[in-house]
This record gives structure tokens, sequence and C-alpha cells, in this order.
């Protein structure tokens, strides 16, 4: 990556960053929204289950004391019917039929219709469907129904049945509004006939005995036990589904006033024919929940737990238990249910809006933190990467180097120098990729290191794998642990050009351009230290004889060849740590150490032989010998400069040219 691209990336992108975490938003949310729907869900379902089942436990007890005291007393009708048959005054009417005995029945008639409040007609009715005797009940009194009101129920379903019954036998009609004269009474009187026959002893029947049980009472006992409910919801159903009682009182008798419509099924036509073909059971509806029981009155092998009196002789017919086959019915519609849950108060729905908004906060806040964790990372890495290539791929090369100067990291670049894996370096003393030359300078350096904060500078001899040797400049910083040195971060630049070129400069510096010996400059920089190194110094000033008639003769260039030739011999005669040098024009110089003034001269005697004997070919053709004076002088004093010597020296030469040139003179 470039460092553009990583400026770049290191740019905060809002828009980049919130699309980023809105687009993972969405997707985790839809994911966690549909768990939180599944979970609530099931919770829901769970929790109104318990409340259904609750509130239905909560009808079992209502149910089971309704069933008793419908058959209760559905039973205890047979009970006085039976009484009734059984009456002395009922078989003193049969046997004389006279005044007496009627007043006695009537009597009968009239004690029961004011002890029980519940018959609306007594009658006995003769093998012809006349009525014999009818007492009538009315709020406003008791009466006895005068003969010439007295009707024919030739006809009537109840005589019809009645008539064909056995000793003992009793039909029961279904519960239907009463009809009076082809009219339904107003007030509703919503009556069970009860009739059995009368018969004598010899076997003969005599009529019939019917006893209409005005059930009003009865409805209303069980109207008041629904007001006692949660929602009042419970209805009684006769076999044709047709309500005798409901919440809601213009829904009843839909049967006796054949108004077909107004029947259970119609409001609930999935739910009837379930409720119809059962005995009891619980039916859940997209309305509500349904609990229904099938109470029987006078079938003691129903549902209903009343136990019978044991002393009732007289059976029921299967029609009449058909005929009061009623359907106990408790709805529960979902709005009951509904009050009741918690999920449908206020504070339940807060509660589900809350969890939804608050899981959607807390993603996106997990989201948001984690995607600025992310980025910090990722931004802290591209830093790490570029830092570290930085390291590796820099211009120079880095190492570090612990107290002794093992190697303890090293970069890519003074690897590539070195020639060598990292592996080959790591934990090796640094001085083993160094010159011999330049160990004692590293040694100087990393004392260095223990004292100063920092080395700048400090040129070394690198040694590569392949022999080859360059120069770094090196610098340090310490590290400290405990206020120690510890480690020496460093840093080294190839500096071999520049070696090379100060090589260069010094020797344009110190060279005679001509000769290629030292120059005049050179001269005096290796006198001085010479002088400060050795005692016995002696300086010899030599000066080419008559040199003007050489370039006069030859011209200037031969006599520049001939000045390069005059070095060239005296370079061969003088021993490799004698300095030579030319001062300028035809004059050298020559500084040897060691020598005594006898040896000095002779050794300039030696040199004047040399040059003389020595022939200097000129454009092939001619040889010219050239001769040279020489002046010497020793040092005398420890502190005598080179000025002082040389000028001796030049008194000396100046004797040996005036007197005759081509000759050493030693300076007094
Ligand atoms: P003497 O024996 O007294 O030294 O005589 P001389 O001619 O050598 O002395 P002088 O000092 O008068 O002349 C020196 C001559 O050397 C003058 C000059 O032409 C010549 N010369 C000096 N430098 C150079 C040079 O670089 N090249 C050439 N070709 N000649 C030089
Ligand atoms: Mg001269
Ligand atoms: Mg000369």
């Amino acid at each position: 990556m470039t460092l553009t691209q990583l400026s770049a990336e290191l740019q905060p992108k809002k828009e980049v960053f919130w699309a980023t975490i809105f687009k993972r938003f969405a997707w985790m949310y839809a994911i966690t929204a549909v768990l939180l729907a599944l979970i609530i869900g099931y919770a829901y379902q769970q929790y109104t289950q318990n409340l259904e089942d609750k509130m239905l436990s909560q009808e079992q007890a209502f149910v089971s004391s309704t069933t008793q005291a419908l058959q209760q007393e559905m039973q205890t009708q047979l009970k006085i019917l039976q009484m009734v048959t059984r009456s002395k005054a009922l078989s003193s009417f049969m046997e004389s039929g006279d005044p007496t005995s009627r007043q006695g029945l009537e009597k009968l008639f009239i004690n029961l219709a004011i002890t029980f409040h519940r018959y609306d007609q007594i009658r006995l009715i003769d093998m012809q469907g006349n009525e014999a005797i009818r007492m009538n009940y009315h709020t406003d009194g008791v009466h006895i129904v005068a003969a010439k009101n007295l009707q024919n129920k030739h006809d009537s379903k109840y005589f019809q049945e009645g008539i064909k019954l056995s000793r003992g036998q009793v039909y029961v009609s279904p519960m239907e509004l009463n009809v009076e004269y082809g009219e339904i009474e107003i007030p509703y009187k919503p009556v069970v006939r009860f009739v059995t026959p009368i018969i004598n002893d010899k076997g003969e029947k005599l009529g019939l005995m019917v006893m209409n049980y005005l059930s009003t009472e009865l409805l209303q006992n069980f109207r008041d036990q629904m007001e006692l409910r949660i929602n009042g919801q419970g209805m009684l159903i006769d076999p044709n589904g047709y309500w005798m009682s409901n919440h809601d009182r213009s829904n009843e008798w839909g049967g006796s006033l054949e108004d077909i419509d107004q029947k259970f099924e119609n409001l609930y036509p999935s739910a009837w024919p379930i409720i119809d073909s059962k005995e009891e059971g619980i039916l859940k509806s997209n309305k509500g929940i349904f609990r229904y029981v099938s109470i029987k009155p006078f079938s003691l092998n129903s549902i209903g737990k009343y136990v019978a009196e044991q002393d009732i002789n007289l059976s029921v017919t299967q029609q009449s238990i058909a005929n009061n086959d009623w359907k106990l019915v408790i709805f529960l519609p979902n709005v009951t249910i509904h009050e009741q849950s918690f999920f449908f108060t206020t504070f339940g729905q807060f509660t589900v809006i809350f969890i939804f908004l608050g899981s959607a906060a807390i993603l996106f806040l997990i989201l948001l933190s984690s995607e600025q964790k992310r980025r910090q990372q990722r931004q802290d890495l591209l830093i790490k990467n570029e830092l570290s290539d930085l390291y590796e791929n820099s211009p120079c090369g880095y190492h570090s180097l612990d107290k002794h100067g093992i190697v303890l990291k090293i970069n890519q670049t003074e690897l590539n120098w070195l020639g060598y894996s990292r592996q080959e370096v790591i934990g090796k003393h640094f001085s083993d990729f160094l010159t011999a030359k330049s160990t004692g300078v590293f040694d100087a350096f990393l004392e260095q290191l223990q004292h100063d904060k920092s080395v700048e500078g400090v040129v070394l001899e690198i040694q590569c794998k392949n022999a080859h040797t360059f120069f770094v400049s090196t610098s340090a910083t310490s590290i400290l642990e405990k206020g120690h040195f510890a480690i020496a971060r460093t840093s080294t630049f190839d500096i071999t050009d520049r070696i090379k070129l100060e090589e260069r400069l010094a020797y344009i510096a110190n060279t005679d351009v001509l000769t290629g010996i030292s120059n005049r400059r050179h001269f005096f920089i290796q006198a001085n230290d010479r002088l400060k190194q050795e005692t016995d110094i002696s300086v010899l000033m030599l000066d080419a004889d008559h040199f003007k008639r050489v370039n006069d003769v030859y011209g200037h260039d031969i006599g520049d060849d001939v000045l390069k030739m005059i070095s060239s011999t005296l370079r061969s005669v003088l021993p490799k740590e004698v300095i030579l040098a030319r001062l300028g024009g035809e004059e050298f110089v020559i500084l040897a150490s060691g020598l005594s003034a006898e040896k000095a001269l002779k050794l300039s005697q030696k040199i004047c032989i040399v040059m003389e004997n020595t022939p200097i070919p000129v454009n092939n053709k001619a040889d010219i010998n050239i001769t040279l004076s020489i002046g010497t002088a020793q040092r005398i004093a420890y502190d005598e400069e080179i000025d002082e010597i040389l000028k001796r020296a030049d008194i000396a030469l100046y004797q040996a040219k005036t007197t005759g040139r081509n000759k050493a003179i030693q300076s007094s």
C-alpha cells in the first residue's frame, strides 16, 4: 500500500461508515426481530394457554353445581308427580268421582301450587282428552277452572304421548313457552309438562295426570349464577339448538317463537356441530372458547352427578330424555380473555415494544462500537504494516544491538547489503560483519554508548558475505533499562561514494599534477606529522641545474617530461618511508627520518650520482643528462619547525649552486 492509499484509508469516511453500520444493523435486526417475535409469540401462546386453562378451571365448579341443581330440580318434579299419583285424594276421586273427593283432589292441586310456586297448571285429563280438573296458577293467585272453561286436549302432543304410557311411565315434554288458545302466553311462561297415566288396581287406564312445570324460577336461578361469572356469557340450549337461556334475552325461545334464525348455530356455525355431537368438551374458535356439557336431567347416566332419590319408581321415556337433552355452554370471548391478559394491558404492550426497541438500541450500539473498534484495528494494522515496511525497506540500514554488541534485530536493507540471511545475523556479534580495522572503532562506539545517550557519524567498514567491503556511517541511540545502557538502536548509511570522493579530493589536494608525487602542501602536512613522531629528521632541498636551458632548447613540454623523469628517478632511489615532494618549478624536497647528518649527505650524493648517470631520452633521439644541486639540513632542536630546517637546507643548496652545481652540501 502506498502512502497515498494509506492516508486515504486513514481518512474518516463518514458516509461509508454509517452505510456499513446501517446495512449490518438491518439484516441483523431482521433476524433478531424474528427471533424475538418467535420467543414472544411462544411466551404469549403459553401464557394465553395458562390463562385460558385457569379461566376454564374457574368455570368447572360452576358447571358441576349448575348441572347438579338442574338435575335435582327435575328429579324433584318426578318425585312430586309420583306423590300425586299415589295420593289418596286422587284414588278417591278416581273411584267415586263425587264432589267431596273432587274437592279433596282440587285442594291437593292448590296446595301443591301454593307450596312450590312452580306449577303453572296441574290437571287431570280423562281418556278422551277432556280436562277433568284443572288448577291454574297466576301471580295474583291460584284457582280451579270452572267446568265450562275446561278444554279438550285430545290433539295435544303431550296427551298423545301420555295416553300411550303404561303404569309408572312418565312423558316429559321439551321446555317450551306455554300456549293458550293458540297464542304464546305473555309474559313468556317456559314450561315442562310432566304426564303420567292413572291406572286403577284392575290395571284400567283412567286418565292422565299432567303437571306443567313453570321453569321461570329455574332459569332465573341459572341466569343469576351466570351473572356471578366473569362475563355472564353462559347459556342453556335445547336439543334443537335454541336458547332456553342467554345473556342476551332477545335470543331466547327461538324454537317456540318459530324464529329459526334465532339459534346457536346461526351465531356460531362452525362450533355447533361439534358441541351438538359431543357430551362435553372445550372448543377454541376464532371468536373465543366454548366450554360445553350435556345436561340430561332425566338420564341418571348422564354427566349430571345428582344422586337420585331411591324411592322414585317412575321411569321417564327415552323420548322425554331426548326432549330434554340440554347443553350448558359457557363462552369466553377473545375480548374477555384479552382483558385478563398481561399482553393486552398498557404495561404489557409497552413491555413488548420496549423489548423490540431496546434490543434494536443495544444491537445498534454493539455494532457501532464493534465497527469503530474494527476500523481502529485496521488502521493500527495499516500503520503497523507501513511502519514495518518503512523499517525493513528504508534506504538506510537499521539494527538493534544489546549492550555486548549482539545483533537483536536488523532490517532487510542492511541484510541485503551484508548478503546474509536474518538467521545468520541475529544473535551474532556485530563485529563479525566488520573489517578487522573497524572492530576497534566499533568497540569504542559501544563503549561511548555506555555513557552517552547517542553517538553519531561513526564510520565503520562492513565486511559482506562475499568479502566485499564498504563504509557506513553509523549513529545510535541508547535505550536504558533500570538506568543502564541495554540496547543500541542503530542506523547505518552507506558512505562508500563519499569516502571515495574524499579520497579523490585528498589525492587532488595532496598530489603534484605533473609528477604525481606529493605537492608542496602535502609535504608540509607529512613533514609536520613526521616531526612529531621522529627525532632525527633530515631535509634535502633539490634544484635541477640550468633547467631553463632545457626549456629553451627542447621546449616546455619536453621540460615537463624531464621533470617527471627526475621525480621517478628520485622515487626509485629513495626508500619507501622517505617523503618526496615537488616544492614548485624544478625544485624538489626530501624528508627522511632516522638518518644522521652524514648519512643524509651520503644519500644526497648518491642522488646526485644516480641523476647525473641517468640520461633522459628526448624525442627518441638525443639523451639529456640532468644534474641536481642538493642542500641538506638536520633538525637540530626538537622544537625546530620545518620552515626553519628548510631555510637552512635552502642556504646549503644555494652554496651548492654557487660552488659549481651537481653536488650536495650539508648545512653547517
Ligand atoms: P640554475 O642552475 O641556477 O638553477 O639555473 P636554472 O636555469 O635552473 O635556474 P632558474 O631559476 O633561473 O630557472 C628555472 C627555470 O625552470 C625557469 C623555468 O623556465 C623552468 N621551469 C620552472 N618550472 C617549470 C615547469 O613546470 N616546466 C618547465 N618545462 N619548465 C619550468
Ligand atoms: Mg630553481
Ligand atoms: Mg635550477
